[in-house]
């Protein structure tokens, strides 16, 4: 089990709950398999409390990024971000572990967020990540991954690991602090480090994560996010908790253009309350679990990599694993098939569709 806290300087609970954890396993002798790490992201801005200082630390993580920063040195790119050697630290870290791993490796990324309300699992729609994801007694969000370039978690998903992330609630709340212990101690089950009976009262873990979350469904899926940048002077509309319901119409912001308005009914996730950040909000909708199970069905079939003979889909010329929907005559593949037979979207250009199909979604 491998654990990052902290890559967002003003999220201390994830390290906070992780220190608790071991100083309990080092203290309490509780029968325990294999290997607990921890790692602290962003140690500069965890000192000043602020998100980042130059550069979001868990948005630089495209692997040609990480490939600079790994090349010798005299020809790395040489910025003088803080983050820059904030990423080095952390990725050698992350590499020792993940090479010396005597089996398989779970990895937890721990976050808070700006806007109060109930804690959430978001992963990267793999049939490994949704399995791991379901026993950790939170509601899931799938897709969140795939509105985001450049986050850790997907890093660490293409190395082959089950990844998932933690929104355990608010910045600074002592809920989310006990929200991400109550979640590491029932991963350690999951991941089989430890039997149920062990940890520290299972039942009462997941009566305490089950009374955070009332009335919010199990799984949902990203809808929409809504970008931003810092000329555009946005403003969210005051009072938004996570899973908050939106109706079609709603004005949920605003910025220099006007309002900004929700076209469906909804849930809002992640409404933007703090100076930084490019992610203004998301809004997210709830998926039948039927969907869930036809997914994996069709996953483990082997049509999905029979997609790329479908008219209107070919395999892009450069990028391996890479195809191109032209959505003028596929029009049977909207977004919505393709991730249910899992594919994550890479961009739109026009008509065209770039797709992939998620690496180790079924399979280490
Ligand atoms: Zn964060």
């Amino acid at each position: 089990m491998l654990v990052v806290g902290g890559i967002h300087g003003n999220e201390y609970s994830g390290v906070l709950a992780a220190r608790r954890v071991l100083d309990k396993l080092a203290l309490e002798d509780r029968p325990f398999r294999g290997r607990f790490v921890a790692l602290v992201g962003n140690l500069a801005a965890l000192a000043l409390d602020q998100r980042f200082i130059d550069l979001d630390l868990n948005r630089q993580w495209l692997p040609q990024r990480v490939a600079k920063l790994t090349a010798p040195a005299g020809t790395a790119s040489g910025t003088s971000a803080v983050e820059e050697r904030e990423q080095r630290e952390l990725l050698a870290a992350l590499l020792r572990e993940l090479e010396t791993a005597q089996g398989p490796v779970y990895f937890m990324d721990l976050h808070t967020s700006s806007a109060d309300g109930p804690p959430f699992v978001t992963v990267g729609d793999t049939l490994r990540n949704r399995a791991f994801a379901l026993k950790l007694g939170l509601p899931v969000v799938l897709g969140l991954e795939e509105q985001i370039d450049g986050a850790l978690l997907e890093y660490v998903n293409n190395l082959g690991h089950v990844t998932v992330g933690i929104e355990a609630g608010r910045h600074h709340a002592p809920e989310s602090v006990d929200h991400h212990e109550a979640v590491l101690w029932l991963a350690l089950a999951a991941a089989g480090h430890m039997d149920e009976k062990d940890l520290p009262d299972a039942a009462s873990l997941r009566g305490r994560l089950r009374a955070a979350t009332p009335g919010i469904p199990p799984i949902m899926a990203v809808d929409r996010r809504h970008p931003v940048t810092p000329d555009d002077g946005f403003v969210m509309a005051p009072g938004y908790r996570n899973f908050d319901p939106v109706f079609a119409g709603q004005v949920v912001a605003r910025d220099k253009k006007g309002p900004v308005i929700s076209r469906r009914r909804s849930r809002m996730l992640l409404p933007l309350y703090q100076a930084q950040g490019s992610d203004g909000f998301f809004l997210v909708r709830k998926i039948h679990p039927f969907w869930l199970r036809l997914s994996a069905l069709l996953r483990r079939s082997g049509l999905p990599g029979l997609v790329h003979w479908l008219p209107g889909v070919h395999c892009h010329p450069e990028w391996p694993e890479t195809l191109v929907v032209n959505t003028r005559v596929a029009r049977l593949l909207p977004l919505q098939v393709l991730h249910l037979l899992g594919f994550r979207k890479l961009r739109w250009q026009g008509h065209l569709l770039l797709v992939s199909r998620r690496r180790f979604d079924t399979r280490e």
